[in-house]
């Protein structure tokens, strides 16, 4: 690849929707950043606010929280910290999106079994998945925006896995939906979020209608229905405890491990539970010329989680094509 144009302290690249850069070669985020000591203030207030609500909120249902746990390495790593050091009563549930390595299912087990947790595998057919991936492949369903943080791919299946979660908690008035998004994927100000009901169900048309229109009916279950808005249900928080608490992935792999959690093989750099993710990476890079978990990376050299040259070699590492071509037959491209 030719040489890119990058910001000098973080690694956007001069292809990033809407970059500039100052005579320095900054670009705007870096700019803007406030430092790490405002930034530390603002985590050690959304963690008071946090151990506010688990006082408030724990052990008043079946379950103090659902866990979306894809089953790496940082929602293994929240799971086991709200577990052992809030005593949150989890039901954790992982979404199989088709591409789920045999290794993370080992490693779900595992963890489950050493946190004593109560554990959904959810599988949506494959033939809806097929039609939604394939589709998302083909066209960008959703507004610009979006992909300037994930690809297409990762957008849908995640509007599946948060919707469906929401749905699934708003019904067994389960308090808390957690999410093990790195700092690098959620501000510190959306870390902590009151569901609003009105507000979901704007949300919810603007990834529902898309995927509707890719895979008609079949995605119904994955969304609130119009019951659930009707008042008499409560609606839970989502939390993403790692934007707000100790981050650092050399001493998240070192925990997780201790929980018998092993790295799958065939896996791009940017991911540690999905096969799906090295077609997804190449299929937004090619159309869009720079890599969808380029906004993330950035984030966290700035907000100094993460070495810079750490940064680079992840989003230019090149996906392993038989993994890239083994997805491609299995969505019948
Ligand atoms: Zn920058």
């Amino acid at each position: 690849m030719n040489k890119m144009k990058r910001c000098r302290i973080c690694v956007l690249p001069e292809t990033f929707p809407g970059i500039t850069f100052d005579d320095a070669g900054v670009c705007q985020y870096c700019q803007k950043f406030k430092g790490k000591k405002n930034l530390e203030d603002k985590k050690a207030r959304y963690k008071k606010k946090f151990e506010e609500l688990v006082e408030k909120h724990k052990g008043q249902s079946g379950y103090d929280a659902l866990m979306c746990y894809s089953g790496g390495k940082d929602s293994t790593h929240t799971l086991a910290l709200l577990t052992r050091n809030y005593g949150l009563k989890f039901l954790a549930v992982t979404y199989d999106n088709g591409f789920l390595p045999a290794q993370t299912l080992r490693n779900i087990h595992k963890v489950s079994d050493e946190l004593g947790l109560d554990h959904i595998l959810y599988r949506p057919g494959f033939s809806l998945l097929k039609r939604i991936f394939s589709g998302c492949a083909a066209e960008d369903i959703y507004p610009p925006q979006t992909l300037m943080r994930a690809s297409t791919i990762c957008t849908s299946c995640m509007a599946i896995v948060k919707f469906s979660a929401l749905r699934l908690a708003v019904e067994k008035d389960i308090p808390f939906v957690v999410f093990g998004w790195s700092p690098g994927q959620i501000p510190v100000a959306s870390a902590i979020m009151k569901n609003n009901p009105e507000i979901i169900r704007v949300m919810q048309k603007a990834s529902f209608d898309p995927l509707f229109s890719l895979a008609g009916e079949g995605i119904r279950p994955y969304f609130l229905e119009e019951r659930h808005f009707d008042g008499s249900f409560r609606f839970p928080y989502n939390i993403s405890p790692l934007a707000f608490l100790d981050y650092d992935e050399k001493n998240i792999l070192s925990e997780v491990a201790k929980l018998g959690w092993e790295r799958p093989e065939d896996i791009d750099a940017n991911t540690t539970n999905c096969l799906l993710n090295s077609f997804a990476n190449v299929t937004h890079r090619d159309k869009h010329g720079f890599h969808p978990y380029v906004f993330e990376m950035a984030k966290l050299v700035r907000e100094g989680y993460m070495e810079r040259s750490e940064a680079l070699a992840k989003i230019t590492e090149k996906e392993n094509p038989a993994v890239v071509e083994s997805v491609k037959k299995k969505l019948g491209l």
